[in-house]
């Protein structure tokens, strides 16, 4: 029989293309969204079959579906989105995962929380194993998301010691790819759109900082084979690309790849932001049989191809 699977934040960059994944494999899926950050054309095209729903709800009311599966995405992703609402952010992520956990208590529903990079904050161990504990400012501007996501593990994992509630746990690193929102604010979106209109390319600090991109698609099926992992798997799983870049190799890349006459920018550095990040995955390699397929400069390709067709542009580029 079908699997019943709700996703919330399914409007999302990440959850659009998750629910596509699971509606062609044949469950049938809820999504549940506020659209704050993502929208229903997302989504549109799985409107046509009758596996899919979108229900417009807020995480931090309480909800109740039949549900056999639960994937927790809902919550603001981009620095500058999570920093403009900070206590709907810290609600939503807190709350949220109350609700997903009592929901997968009453239904014996398994449900898997999408955890994030941030937890380690601004990291002293690098790459980070998932055996970190973090350096995490808590009454910094990053907080309300940093340790939101870090209360919502402790209740992922409470429930599951106090409750027996089945749960995954998927610390996500930066991930992108086509169909991130233009105006996001992340920096391969930033990027890409500035090097595709021409504009100077902003560099937060002097770009030495260092980030481990992971293509869409590649986490998507690291999400999915978490789930369906057995239940021996109720703790932190690292999910990303371990090939690290600093912010100006990528900025580089990205104009090489547009073939764009943009300039570096150089802009003050957020507080906060941290210097290093990249996974180690040695856990998801041997647990799951995963790692990333698909390289930076490939993924790149798609999302620009994806990006310069959405603003228009594909005509100019195909004159580069
Ligand atoms: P996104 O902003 O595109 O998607 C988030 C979705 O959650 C949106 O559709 C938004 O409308 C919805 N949402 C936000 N608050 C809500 C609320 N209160 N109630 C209902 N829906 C709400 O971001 P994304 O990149 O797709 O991220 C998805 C999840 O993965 C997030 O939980 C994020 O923290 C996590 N994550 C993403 C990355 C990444 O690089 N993309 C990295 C680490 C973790
Ligand atoms: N960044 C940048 N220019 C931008 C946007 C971001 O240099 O236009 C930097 C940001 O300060 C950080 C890195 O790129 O050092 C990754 O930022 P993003 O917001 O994508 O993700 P996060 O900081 O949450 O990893």
């Amino acid at each position: 029989m079908a699997k019943r699977v709700l996703v919330t934040g399914g409007a999302g960059f990440v959850g659009a293309h998750l629910c596509r994944r699971l509606v062609e494999r044949g469950d049938r899926v809820t999504c549940l969204d506020n659209l704050s950050s993502g929208s229903a054309a997302n989504v549109a095209p799985l409107k046509t079959s009758n596996r899919f729903d979108l229900v417009r709800s807020d995480v931090r009311a309480a909800f109740d579906f039949d549900v056999d599966e639960i994937y927790n995405l809902a919550s603001p992703a981009s620095p500058p989105r999570y920093q403009a609402d900070p206590v709907g952010t810290m609600m939503t992520n807190v709350t949220g995962a109350l609700h997903v956990l009592e929901l997968a208590e009453r239904r014996g529903a398994k449900v898997l929380q999408a955890s994030t990079s941030e937890v380690y904050g601004d990291p002293k161990i690098h790459p980070q194993p998932e055996s970190y504990w973090g350096n995490v400012n808590p009454t910094g501007v990053r907080a309300c998301y940093d340790e939101g996501k870090r209360a919502a593990e402790a209740l992922f994992c409470d429930f599951q010691r106090s409750r027996g509630v089945r749960i995954r746990l998927a610390r996500i690193f930066n991930t992108y790819g086509p169909g991130m929102d233009i105006d996001d604010g992340r920096v391969v979106s930033n990027f890409i759109v500035q090097a595709l209109r021409g504009d100077s390319l902003t560099i937060h600090g002097d770009g030495s900082q260092t980030r481990s991109f992971c293509y869409r698609d590649d986490l998507v099926t690291g999400l999915i084979a978490l789930m369906d992992a057995d239940d021996e798997v109720g703790f932190p799983v690292n999910l990303g690309n371990p090939v690290e870049f600093t912010m100006v190799e990528l900025a580089r890349m990205v104009i090489e790849l547009t073939g764009s006459v943009s300039r570096l920018e150089h802009r003050p550095l957020p507080s906060d932001d941290p210097a290093l990040r990249c996974p180690d995955i040695t856990l998801a390699r041997s647990l799951l049989g995963w790692e990333p397929k698909l390289d930076l400069r490939a993924g790149l390709r798609l999302t620009i191809a994806d990006f310069s067709a959405r603003l228009g542009l594909a005509a100019d580029l195909a004159h580069r």
